[in-house]
Formats: C-alpha cells, structure tokens, sequence
C-alpha cells in the first residue's frame, strides 16, 4: 500500500543524491508508483497515464539543485502538476446579479439540500448577504421540508409553494419574492434522481432557460469514484455548469475524482463538503487535494 507516498518518492530518490540528474532509468519504477497511487485514490485510468507521462517529461533530465534532494524535487514536481491540474488557484463564485442566482444540480444523495443550506449559511454568515433558499424539488414533500429544517438551522428563509408541481414557476416566483424581499442571493435546490434520466436534464434544463443562473453548481459525492466522472459529464453535456462542489470528503476517499471530473470536464472545483453540519464546508484548495491524493 502507499499510505505515504511522499515518504516513498523521497526514498527512492536518495540514492540519486549526487548524481545531479533524473533519468529516465532512475524515474521509470517511482511513476510506477505514483500511478499506482492515483489509481488507488480513484483517478481514472487514463488521466493517471496521461498525468505520468506528463510528470516524466517534466522530471526527465531536471537538474538536481544541490540544496534540493532528488527525491524532494520530483515530490515538488508531481505536486504542482497536480495541483496545477486541479486548477491551480481557488475558484471564486460569481455573486453579480441582482438578486444573484445560484442554480443546484446533482443525483438525488448527492449533498444538494446540505449544500444549499451551507452556501446560503457562508454567505450569509461571512459576506453578509441575505440569501433565499427555494424548494426546486416537487416530487419528495420529504426533501421540501429537509430544505425548511436546513433553513432553521442557520436562520434563512425557504421558498416553498404547496402543491406547485412546477419547478419552473417555483423558481420565477422565488426571484420575484427576492425582489420585493431584499434578498441578494436566490439559491435553488432541484431534484435529482438515483440514476441519470432524460425527464430530470429537461427539467433541470427549463429551470436554467428560465432564470438565467449566475452560478450554476454541479453538487457530486465524492465516494462514488469513478461513476463521479460519468455523471458530471452528462451533467456539464447538459447545463455547461459553472463549477463542481465535491461532498464527503470527511470519508475515508482520497478523492481522486476531483483530479478526474477536472480532466474530464475542465470546470473548477469550487467548493468541498466535509461533513453533515452546516458549517462542515470549505472552499476548495488544490494543493490540499494534491496532498490528500498523493496520500
Ligand atoms: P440531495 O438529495 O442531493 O439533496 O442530498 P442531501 O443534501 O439530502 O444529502 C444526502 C445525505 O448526505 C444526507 O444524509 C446528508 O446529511 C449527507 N451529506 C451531505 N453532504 C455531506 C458531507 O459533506 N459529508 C457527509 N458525511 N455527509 C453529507
């Protein structure tokens, strides 16, 4: 197992101490192991060999600074290659409209309800803002009144309409209450289903038409892997969504499938959920994730 890579990239490049260049010879059985290591934190296979040959061409023939040990330097290497995959910088949410809309998306489990409830507690908590919540999601009285509880909990009011069982209108109607009310933010919890289905992306597809969202988020449970990828693919195909927020990461998932869905869709991961409580959220940070992944 490589529970600690970092340790094991550096031994397997001591012995290059004085030699003064990586070779190919000398790289070939550690890329091994970082491969290895990404397909064990759930990277897709072929990102894992694309990112090795990238990380090889990188290494290959680097001039081993005296003051840095070899095994240090391909750490480093693979590191910012990581992380620069992932997005280099933390992403921002765009907050411009008035009100801004911030439109939820995601399989049904996926953290969209909790998520919400944490967005509208951040920005309300540290930016000020007064935000509205909105029950998008007509089909489970059970996942309107989960939305009313989240609201509780952090004091900000949800937008329901009993018996309305169209998320479009709900959705129009929750931006108008925004505007006489003097909320700033408008963010829309939808339904999502266990599996992709067509009724639910032309559903979610009418309420994006109709409102127009600053920020459309994809919502993704970082546990599921490699389907992660598949789904936030038919997701972006669909929506083009603006970023990705990657719940669950207080699991014991090494969360591989941030570096995949950011390959594979080319959006950033904006946010990462860390648990069930409404302050468990963070923004999310490249190089953490690098060194989550690496282990
Ligand atoms: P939705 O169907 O997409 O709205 O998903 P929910 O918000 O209802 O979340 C599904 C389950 O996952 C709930 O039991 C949440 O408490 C839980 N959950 C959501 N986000 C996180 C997270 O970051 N960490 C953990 N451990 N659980 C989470």
């Amino acid at each position: 197992m490589f529970d600690n890579l970092t340790d094991r990239l550096e031994q397997s490049f001591k012995m290059l101490k004085g030699q003064g260049m990586i070779t190919e010879i000398n790289v070939a059985e550690t890329l091994k192991d970082i491969r290895r290591a990404l397909l064990d934190a759930d990277v897709n296979f072929k990102i894992a060999k694309q990112f090795t040959d990238d990380v090889k061409e990188k290494a290959l023939g680097q001039q081993v600074l005296t003051a840095v040990k070899p095994g240090q330097l391909m750490v480093k290497i693979v590191k910012d290659e990581l992380t620069q995959l992932m997005g280099g910088e933390t992403a921002e949410i765009e907050l411009t409209g008035s009100p801004s809309v911030i439109l939820m998306a995601g399989l049904q489990g996926s953290g969209k309800t909790t998520f919400s409830g944490k967005l509208a507690n951040m920005l309300k908590r540290k930016k000020g803002r007064h935000p509205l919540l909105v029950a998008g999601d007509v089909y489970r009285p059970a996942a309107i009144d989960q939305l009313k509880v989240v609201g509780e909990q952090i004091d900000v009011p949800v937008y329901t309409e009993d018996g309305n069982k169209d998320p479009v209108k709900i959705a129009k109607a929750a931006i108008k209450e925004a505007k006489t009310k003097g909320h700033d933010v408008v963010i829309i919890d939808t339904a999502g289903r266990l599996a992709i289905d067509e009724q639910m992306m032309k559903e979610i597809s009418s309420i994006k038409n109709a409102v127009e969202p600053d920020e459309i988020l994809f919502v993704v449970d970082a546990m599921t892997g490699q389907d992660a990828v598949n789904t936030a693919k038919e997701f972006n195909d669909t929506l083009d969504f603006d970023g990705v927020v990657l719940t669950k990461l207080d699991g014991d998932t090494r969360g591989g499938a941030a570096l995949s869905i950011r390959s594979v869709v080319e959006k950033p991961i904006k946010f990462v959920g860390t648990g069930e409580k409404m302050d468990a959220v963070d923004v999310f940070h490249p190089t953490r994730m690098a060194d989550r992944i690496l282990g």
